[in-house]
């Protein structure tokens, strides 16, 4: 309600100032919920590698001040660990501003097949590195679903990614492009890796859930990665499927 101070009477138009301005007031309780639990879960995730660089830091400064060698090897290290934090920084940023948006059904008309492409092109110096295939299986005609170009293209770059990083050992990733006319439209991504644990499956999505320490040391991620396709494929009312079988590798399928 617009409250009118006593013994003024408030023209059409201030009254409009002052709804706009209690609307304001509550969109910015909401956003300071928002950024204060994203600052909790920023800071617990960053304590790590920044603790570790101010450890560089003094042993740069102190016992490592004459020894080149010494100073070259912890220099390469604080640089991987601030591209982890970045890493952290950008993925964090992007749940924060997709949950913003998360009412939102996106509505562009967008054909899976050159997204699939683009997404294969932008990964290959990643597989190459792996010594991973991926290899296309898209049909002729086109497969269209309404969606957001650049979140499509960051949900199958997610899925992609992991398949080569954890399925590095079966060397081969395949992605199935299904659909299009009557038929729901399909991306099937297999790869013949270790696989997934059943009782893991369930808990994939969740924000900085790794499956096991052994993957956090070894494998480059922030653990955000399916908590971000999570969030894309919901507000695409998408689903996100997964079948993996131990020893034998694991299949990720997002539904339209
Ligand atoms: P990360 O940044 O750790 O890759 P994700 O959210 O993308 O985070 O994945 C969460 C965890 O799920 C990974 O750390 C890994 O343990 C497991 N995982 C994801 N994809 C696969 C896969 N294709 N094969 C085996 N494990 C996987």
């Amino acid at each position: 309600p617009v409250v009118e101070p006593e013994g003024m009477s408030i023209s059409a138009d201030r009254r409009k100032l002052y709804l706009l301005s209690f609307r304001d007031i509550s969109e910015l309780r909401r956003l300071d919920r928002m950024r204060s639990d994203f600052v909790a879960n920023a800071s617990h995730e960053l304590r790590t590698p920044l603790a570790s660089l101010r450890g560089f830091i003094e042993t740069l400064q102190g016992p490592a001040k004459g020894d080149p060698a010494a100073q070259e090897r912890f220099l390469s290290i604080m640089l991987e660990q601030a591209t982890r934090m970045s890493r952290l920084v950008d993925d964090l940023m992007s749940l924060s501003r997709l949950e913003l948006k998360s009412h939102i059904a996106p509505d562009q008309r967008i054909d899976l097949k050159p997204v699939l492409s683009h997404v294969r092109d932008a990964l290959l110096p990643l597989s190459d590195d792996l010594g991973v295939e991926i290899r296309m299986h898209l049909p002729q005609e086109p497969v269209e679903v309404l969606g957001d170009r650049d979140e499509l293209v960051q949900v199958f770059e997610n899925l992609i990614e992991n398949a080569c990083k954890y399925g590095q050992d079966g060397k081969v990733v395949d992605v199935h492009l299904k659909g299009g006319g009557d038929e729901p439209a399909e991306v099937i991504v297999t790869d013949r890796g270790p696989g997934i644990p059943s009782e893991h499956v369930p808990r994939l999505t969740e924000r900085f859930y790794r499956v096991s320490v052994a993957d956090s040391r070894s494998k480059k991620g922030t653990g955000l990665g399916l908590a971000i396709v999570k969030h894309i494929l919901t507000r695409h009312r998408a689903r996100l499927i997964v079948r993996s079988q131990v020893g034998e590798g694991s299949e990720f399928t997002v539904r339209f």
